[in-house]
C-alpha cells in the first residue's frame, strides 16, 4: 500500500476500531480486537461518521462535483445512508453537523455554518484529511482547508486545528520525522496565528505537545482536545497499531481520535500490519476500496 492509501485504510480502521468504546472513561477497558456492541448497538468492524463524512468528501473531489452537490451527499448520508455501514441513515452524528446538515435539507444548501465558540467541536477536523492530500503539492492549502472546514464549522479555532493537522500531513509526506514534522507545522500554524493573536492561548499545548503527559490529554470531541489527543497517541507509539491502541485507550471521543491518529500513523509507519480478520469486519471493505484506489489515482 502506498503511504495515502494506508493513511485512508488507517483511519477507517481505527474509527471502526474505536466505535464500541465512544464516551466510555480511560482506564474502564482494555480491548485489543475489533469488537461490537459497545455503546452503540452495531456489529463488529462499523465504522462511523468520520470515515463517512471522508469518504463522501473523496468521491467529491474525484468526481470534481460542486459544494452544493457535496453538501447534498452529507444530508443523504445523515437522512438516507449513503455512504453509510449498512445503507440506514446515520447513526452517529454529532451536534453541530446535524444541526447543519439538517438546515441544508430543510432550506437549501446554501445555508452558513455556525461560528460561535461554542461550534468547536471536532467535526471539521474529522474529515479534512482527503482535503490535506488533494491539497498536497498544489499550494493551494490555505484556501481548500478553509473552505472545507468552515462548511460545517465557522469558528477558526476549527479551521486553524484543520490546518495544523494538514501540515502535519504534508510533513510526514515528506518523509520528515515525528518531530520534525512538528515542529514545520508549528512554525506554520505560527505564522497564521499572526493575523488571529487571540486565539494563540488555545493552541499553547498543541504547540508544546511533546511536553505532555498522558494525564494531560482530554479526550473529548472539543477540537483543541481531539487534536492533542491525537499527537500524543502518535507521538507514543512504536506502530500503526500502537498508535491507534493509544488513541482508543485515552477513552471519550474513542472513533474520533483514533481515526485522525490512524490517518497519521499510516503515513508515517511503512506497514499497517494488522489482523486480516480486522479487514474482513469492515462493512463495504471493496467499495471503499475502490473508492481509496480511485482517489490516489485522480489526486496524484
Ligand atoms: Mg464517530
Amino acid at each position: 500500500m502506498n503511504k495515502r492509501k494506508r493513511a485512508l485504510w488507517g483511519f477507517i480502521i481505527g474509527d471502526a476500531y474505536g466505535v464500541p468504546m465512544e464516551f466510555m472513561e480511560r482506564d474502564s477497558f482494555e480491548i485489543h480486537d475489533m469488537i461490537g456492541y459497545g455503546c452503540w448497538d452495531v456489529p463488529a468492524g462499523t465504522w462511523s461518521d468520520d470515515s463517512a463524512m471522508t469518504l463522501i468528501t473523496m468521491q467529491h473531489l474525484i468526481e470534481d462535483t460542486s459544494i452544493a452537490d457535496l453538501k447534498r451527499a452529507f444530508c443523504n448520508w445523515v437522512y438516507r445512508g449513503h455512504w453509510s455501514y449498512n445503507d440506514e441513515p446515520a447513526f452517529d452524528v454529532g451536534m453541530t453537523i446535524a444541526e447543519v446538515i439538517n438546515r441544508w435539507e430543510t432550506k437549501g444548501p446554501f445555508e452558513a455554518a455556525k461560528a460561535d465558540e461554542q461550534s468547536n467541536g471536532n467535526g471539521a477536523l474529522m474529515r479534512i484529511l482527503p482535503v490535506a492530500f488533494y491539497s498536497y503539492g498544489r499550494a493551494i492549502e490555505d484556501r481548500y482547508v478553509n473552505d472545507y472546514a468552515t462548511l460545517t464549522h465557522g469558528h477558526i479555532r476549527s479551521t486553524l486545528c484543520c490546518f495544523h493537522y494538514t501540515y502535519m500531513v504534508h510533513a510526514l509526506m515528506d518523509d520528515l520525522s515525528l518531530e520534525a514534522s512538528l515542529a514545520r507545522a508549528n512554525e506554520q500554524l505560527l505564522s497564521k496565528l499572526n493575523d488571529y493573536p487571540e486565539e494563540k492561548v488555545h493552541f499553547e499545548r498543541i504547540l508544546n505537545i511533546t511536553t505532555l503527559s498522558r494525564e494531560d490529554i482530554q479526550s473529548n470531541g472539543y477540537v483543541i482536545h481531539t487534536l492533542e489527543a491525537v499527537y500524543w497517541s502518535l507521538l507514543n507509539s512504536k506502530s500503526y497499531y500502537d498508535a491507534i491502541f493509544q488513541a482508543v485507550h485515552l477513552g471519550n471521543d474513542t472513533d474520533t481520535i483514533a481515526a485522525i491518529t490512524g490517518g497519521l500513523a499510516g503515513i508515517y509507519y511503512e506497514e499497517l500490519n494488522i489482523p486480516n480478520d480486522w479487514m474482513a469486519l469492515i462493512p463495504k471493505q471493496e467499495e471503499i476500496d475502490h473508492l481509496i484506489n480511485r482517489f490516489v489515482k485522480v489526486i496524484f
